[in-house]
């Protein structure tokens, strides 16, 4: 970066600035680590094209830098931090179930749905049913919102085709979104989220055809594989094998687990190298602490607070205890037709400080580096450093500490991504 030329971009005078540095750089925040970042009082980001230049409290800003072409943004009073990485969606598919919702407020359960063909079978259908044309604008739509909110990254996963032309579409309409929109995509092969009702009661032999038939077709289309292991899904042995193959053809490995039953899912895909672990409700403060040591401190357990408020569940992943356990914990909504069709990241950091104990600092991580540490990002996104991606929000309050408190609120009042006010 020729040091002498101009900054393109100037956001100065922040009320703070929550840089998300801090140790350690090689793995994800976990336990002290989480709230031990550095925030700056008054302070500035200067960006050079795409890239973050540089990031201090004002009285350090080199005025040299300002050249006529700088464009300026005046933080004053505002909270300046990175954009949000929503590390955890599955954001392409057909319809939605507003229908079911009914009748889970009446008090039928999300697996006795499952189980009478309604849930991700019922999507399953209208996606099967939509045109590309259809599954693309409506994913626009869906992006558009949650740009609003100030996610600058977004994982999406398949997993409403569940055979191999479907979900070949999937991952196609996934990469045209990411190209007509500027938030940038990851995405994420879950082929195996329920078996095809092709093979209903034959999850292994579901596997085993994804294995074999689909898996090296989506090679260079998704960088990840994940797994919805669960009662009424896949058992913890059948997800071994089917992750183990992923990863010999060179994929990263996720993995849906303890969302509704303690199986021990979570410690199968640590043990196996995974990126991530998400739900984790289930999950107990010792399990997290054996998927800590298993992952080495790098599998991140991903958090999804909103789908058991959805869901009218009781029990929420103890979040504080992982956190304690020093498991590395992001935040995400899953947004998703059946069980939360909310964009609102806000609100699921907020929900994760009343219902599973994070402070406001920790969820902040939460929703920022490490959750892009669990879609294997940290190199571009999520805190505020001299080369990563300048992806920054204007917040409309002056301290971070309002942004769990006002319930509900988007907070954002300006959103950059790659150097350009969207
Ligand atoms: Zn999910």
């Amino acid at each position: 970066m020729p040091i002498a030329q101009p900054y393109s971009l100037l956001i100065r005078n922040a009320a703070q600035v929550l840089t998300l540095v801090g140790p350690p750089p090689d793995k994800p925040l976990a336990g002290a680590a989480m709230s031990e970042w550095r925030i700056i009082d008054l302070g500035y980001v200067a960006c050079y094209g795409g890239s973050i230049a540089a990031v201090g409290p004002m009285h350090e800003l080199d005025e040299a830098l300002i050249g006529p072409d700088t464009r300026i943004i005046e933080a004053t009073g505002r909270v300046v931090m990175p954009g949000l990485v929503e590390c955890h969606t599955h954001l392409v598919f057909g319809g939605n179930r507003a229908d079911e919702f009914q009748r889970k407020l009446q008090g039928e359960s999300y697996l006795d749905i499952l189980a009478s063909g309604g849930g991700i079978l019922s999507t399953v259908r209208k996606t099967r049913a939509a045109s590309d044309e259809e599954l693309l604008a409506q994913a626009l739509h869906h992006l558009k919102g949650f740009r609003h909110y100030g996610v600058t990254t977004l994982e999406t996963k398949t997993g409403y085709g569940l055979d191999k032309p479907t979900e070949l579409r999937l991952l196609r309409v996934a990469r045209q979104a990411g190209q007509r929109q500027p938030v940038r995509i990851v995405n994420t092969f879950l082929g195996a989220h329920v078996p095809g009702p092709e093979y209903k009661g034959r999850p292994a032999d579901y596997l085993a055809y994804l294995a074999a038939e689909v898996l090296p077709e989506v090679q260079g289309a998704a960088e990840f594989v994940d797994v919805f292991c669960e009662e009424g899904a896949f058992g913890v042995a059948d997800a071994r094998r089917y992750l183990q193959r992923a990863r010999d053809l060179g994929f990263k490995l996720k993995i849906h687990a303890e969302q509704l039953h303690d199986l021990g899912g979570c410690l199968m895909a640590a043990e196996l190298g995974a990126t991530s672990v998400d739900h984790c409700d289930y999950l107990t403060p010792e399990g997290a602490a054996h998927v800590a040591a298993a992952g080495q401190g790098r599998t991140v357990a991903v958090l999804l607070p909103l789908v058991p408020m959805f869901l009218r569940q009781a029990q929420y992943a103890p979040g504080r205890q992982f956190v304690d356990a020093g498991l590395p914990v992001a935040i995400s909504t899953d947004f998703n037709p059946g069980s939360c069709p909310s964009k609102n990241l806000w609100l699921a950091l907020q929900v994760a400080c009343l219902k599973m104990g994070l402070t406001p600092r920790e969820a902040l991580a939460a929703v920022t580096l490490n959750a892009a540490w669990a879609i294997d990002r940290q190199q571009d996104c999520g805190s505020l450093e001299p080369g990563k991606r300048a992806d920054v929000l204007l917040l409309h309050v002056p301290d971070y500490r309002e942004l769990p408190y006002w319930l509900g609120e988007n907070p954002v009042a300006q959103v950059v991504i790659g150097g350009e006010v969207v």
